[in-house]
């Protein structure tokens, strides 16, 4: 109780003071007192992140939603499965032993925890009606701690298998509607879109081996590499949302940006089944994911974009499709795309859209970066760093305060100009904000007489 109210005491006096000093640096703004920076939480100053995502690669993503995004001038990201996409390398396959051996070694060797993942990996590529679903509904119960049942699947499955009067391989097909080739994929790319990994095939991960696993998730990127170039092998979705963690383990290892999860110490993730809010305090950042499914109302999802802009911290609405206009999973009509991405588009203001892999790096980046400031009468000279690698060269937007007396000035980067934006003018003197690459050459703000 003692503790308590001198706590509140403390508290109490201290705040007096800090009320005291701000009157205090009000009235009198110290002229010397210049060239204090800071990196803004989101690009160009914004309050709000919004990714917006897609998953599978169905057609209409393209055709019917990708020209709304276009039109609104907003970046979207899309994890694709690769192996149906004409022109692919990879293609769904078992890695291993021969099936035959495996199905007729389980006619003597039950299943167990030690063959599980191999067992699980190879029903689904078996010529046999119910093969994908088997494999799906093992992975699902294993997925939910529910191991005994997911090896009653595997069984089932196998029994199906050694009925069979052959053992053949076959590559699941798991792509719904029309197929979008890769000179297309190029396309939207090159219009600002990322895309990135979500295997070749859409298994589920968790229940298999590390060689199937491995295949699935590096051979999918692998294509992706070749076909569109190193800066969409940044970011990834494992399928069905998982969160195992000897998969997220393999996933975090290749890719810088994981949809799944992404521990931080700086962020808090809510993921698309979480019923919180946005706010979070213990942490600069809140990751909050909502997958808009088949019956969300547009009101719901205004409600996601309103929720989020009034949250205390730095909230990241991280928005996950599927199916568009009958094509694809849960599938939301183009009409309410477009309602939706016009009233974000309508807060552009206070809403930065990038593309997942754009907010990761500028997050990563902001909790990494060091800003070294010179300040001197005439010049303020600035080096922002970080020692992420280069992969992480998002420009970052930054705040500085410039002497009151400088009635023309200008920044630059590099002793090329930039534009800058007053953020503020007042008696604590004028604020600047500004966009600059990191780990590249010095930001000058300089006097103009
Ligand atoms: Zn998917």
């Amino acid at each position: 109780m003692r503790a308590a109210i001198e706590k509140r005491y403390f508290s109490h006096w201290f705040h007096l003071n800090i009320l005291f000093l701000g009157l205090l640096m009000a009235c009198h703004p110290d002229p010397d007192d210049f060239g204090e920076t800071e990196i803004l939480p989101w690009y160009d100053g914004k309050k709000l992140a919004i990714s917006i995502t897609y998953d599978d690669g169905t057609v209409n993503q393209f055709q019917k939603a990708l020209p709304i995004m276009n039109e609104l001038g907003m970046p979207g990201t899309f994890y694709i499965n690769t192996g149906e996409i004409p022109g692919s390398q990879y293609q769904a396959k078992f890695i291993g032993r021969e099936l035959k051996e495996i199905v007729e070694e389980s006619a003597s060797v039950a299943t167990d925890r030690e063959n599980l993942f191999e067992r699980a990996s190879a029903i689904r590529m078996i010529d046999m009606s119910g093969a994908v679903e088997m494999h799906n509904q093992a992975g699902a119960l294993f997925e939910q701690g529910k191991e005994e049942e997911a090896i009653a699947v595997v069984e089932k499955a196998l029994v199906q298998a050694r009925g069979l009067n052959q053992v053949r391989e076959r590559a699941p097909r798991v792509l719904e509607g029309p197929r979008t080739d890769w000179d297309a994929i190029r396309e939207f790319a090159s219009q600002g879109h990322e895309f990135g990994v979500h295997t070749i095939s859409h298994p589920r991960l968790a229940v298999m081996d590390e060689d199937n696993l491995l295949y699935e998730l590096l051979n999918c990127r692998e294509d992706i590499l070749n076909q569109l170039g190193p800066e969409h092998t940044f970011s990834a979705e494992c399928p069905f949302g998982t969160e195992d963690e000897r998969v997220m383990e393999y996933a975090l290892a290749h890719f810088e940006g994981l949809r799944n999860i992404m521990p931080m110490d700086s962020l808090h993730e809510v993921n698309r089944w979480g019923h919180y809010d946005p706010d979070y305090e213990l942490t600069p950042y809140v990751q909050w994911q909502r997958g808009p499914l088949g019956d969300t109302t547009l009101l719901q999802k205004k409600a996601w974009v309103d929720r989020a802009l009034d949250a205390k911290h730095h909230p990241w609405l991280v928005l996950v499709y599927h199916g568009i206009d009958g094509i694809g999973w849960e599938p939301q009509s183009s009409d309410s795309v477009r309602a939706y991405f016009e009233y974000i588009h309508g807060k552009g203001d206070q809403i930065w859209v990038g593309t997942f892999k754009e907010v990761t790096q500028y997050l990563k980046q902001r909790m990494a970066a060091s800003v070294d400031i010179q300040p001197e009468k005439d010049q303020i000279t600035i080096y922002l760093t970080h020692n992420l690698g280069e992969r992480f060269d998002h420009p970052m937007t930054l705040r500085t305060q410039v002497p009151g007396n400088w009635d023309e000035f200008r920044v630059l980067q590099g002793g090329k100009e930039i534009s800058y934006n007053m953020a503020e003018s007042g008696a604590t003197g004028q604020w600047v904000h500004y966009n600059v690459l990191p780990n590249s050459e010095e930001i000058v703000l300089e006097q103009v007489r």
